[in-house]
């Protein structure tokens, strides 16, 4: 029995853009029909000359609640998520106090979520030294992989792991078959560049702090590692263009590798970035503008498997805009509700179709999650989240549309094509531009459920 039609002429499905019919029966697509094929029992949702998207998924999101609520949390981020198109985000390990490193605390996490969620929400577990032992419980209990830091992570309860606690822990992770997940910045290529001084207003000065030599350094480790245990290692946020190549070749000969990167990578290039302009803070940092356009290139050619937000917000004063100091301002950047948009403006002036779009922002971070089959694309059996949205309306970013704790973010001021009219998450409606807020009617993911 059909509960509810979603038609448009536009409905983005693995056959390409047609005009169709979506049939939802208790929260999932019962099948995909021609688009006058509409049951009298049906209610009906005409989704107009609107693009008709599978519900984003992000794989990488900081929402920082318990701990750190006033830096962000689960009814503000997954409010931001749904305005977004964003219908399932998994929740990284750090940032909340405690940070997700053992059962007790995914518990606790979980109790600060329940019932504040707008959208569907699972959970990473974290790798930090020592924690070896809590991961098997942690996978048993439903995470959806693990998360590690190479270098410090920015703060003190979720340390960074050194070699010898990654083989450590390798056993484990190869008996689970478990997804580790690598910031991948390498500690003595970091140190190196710690020597090199400037003005810490200048841009200039981070990015020779950060240079591309730490990441492909931790990547030509994390190959290795992966190679010698078996594992499935995903590197986050890649920035430079010569770690795509170290990634490609190690994929070619059969190594498990897979890897992100994220919109402020694809959008900005660190030539553009004024001085004192902390808003752009993130390690690794935004580059100039070749490795921009390599990413993108990199995406056209699937050696990179999703994008993703790294949403990672702080309060205004966290960022010290005023002293515009790059050293000492919170690294991280919050564009949860903006990927849609901030992807498919790069998208559109390079010539890529939606269909390459729905690869990198909902498909792509589905596989990753293990949620193939079931979100991610418009099929048959697929949860019905949908995001129905207009590719030629264009916007101005201002701080009164984000829904994020604090509107601070590299987007603002920006003017991005892509507006989102409504989202649902399975079959009910999640968000409609201009209306007030919809029940937080999100769910709390594992990797167990079916
Ligand atoms: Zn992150």
């Amino acid at each position: 029995m059909t509960d509810v039609v979603i038609r448009g002429l536009r409905v983005l499905t693995p056959e390409g853009v047609h005009a169709a019919a979506i049939h939802v029966a208790e929260g999932r697509i019962a099948r995909v029909s021609a688009f006058d094929d509409v049951p009298s029992s049906a209610s009906l949702v005409e989704a107009g000359e609107a693009l008709v998207f599978p519900g984003l998924v992000d794989t990488h999101v900081h929402v920082n609640e318990p701990g750190r609520t006033e830096w962000e949390g689960f009814a503000t981020a997954t409010r931001a998520a749904a305005a977004g198109g964003v219908t399932t985000l998994l929740d990284m390990p750090l940032n909340s106090i405690p940070p997700t490193t053992n059962v007790a605390a995914l518990e606790v996490k979980r109790a600060a979520a329940l019932g504040r969620c707008a959208v569907d929400t699972g959970f990473l577990g974290g790798l930090i030294p020592g924690n070896a032992a809590e991961l098997a419980p942690l996978h048993l209990a439903g995470v959806f992989g693990f998360k590690c830091f190479l270098c410090p992570s920015g703060v003190a309860e979720f340390p960074p792991v050194s070699p010898r606690d990654m083989h450590e822990a390798a056993p484990s992770l190869a008996a689970l078959d478990a997804l580790l997940m690598v910031h991948a910045e390498w500690p003595p290529a970091l140190e190196h560049a710690a020597g090199a001084s400037g003005d810490p207003r200048s841009y200039a000065t981070w990015l020779a702090g950060r240079p591309v030599t730490a990441e492909t350094d931790a990547v030509r480790f994390l190959i290795g590692f992966a190679r010698e245990w078996g594992l499935r290692v995903h590197v986050v946020h890649v920035s430079a263009s010569e770690t795509l190549e170290l990634i490609a070749a190690a994929r070619a000969e059969g190594v498990r590798m897979t890897a992100e990167t994220c919109p402020h990578y694809l959008g900005f290039a660190a030539e553009e970035i004024p001085d004192g302009a902390t808003e752009f803070k993130c390690a690794p940092p935004i580059r100039e503008a070749r490795h921009r356009e390599e990413l993108w290139e990199a995406l056209a050619r699937d050696q990179l498997d999703a994008v993703v937000s790294d949403h990672s917000p702080v309060p205004a004063a966290m960022k010290l805009r005023e002293e515009g100091d790059f050293l000492r301002a919170w690294g991280g950047i919050a564009s949860l509700q903006l990927r849609l948009p901030a992807i498919w403006t790069g998208a559109r002036a390079r010539g890529y179709p939606p269909e390459r779009l729905a690869a990198w922002l909902c498909a792509g971070p589905a596989r990753l999650a293990g949620l193939t089959g079931r979100k991610g694309v418009i099929a048959a059996g697929h949860d019905a989240d949908l995001v129905l949205w207009h590719p030629e309306k264009e916007f101005v970013v201002n701080d009164t549309i984000l829904r994020q704790r604090h509107p601070i973010t590299p987007w603002l001021g920006r003017t991005l094509a892509g507006v989102v009219e409504a989202t649902y998450l399975r079959g009910e409606l999640a968000y409609a531009c201009g209306a007030a807020d919809q029940p937080a009617r999100g769910r709390l993911l594992t990797r167990l459920d079916s």
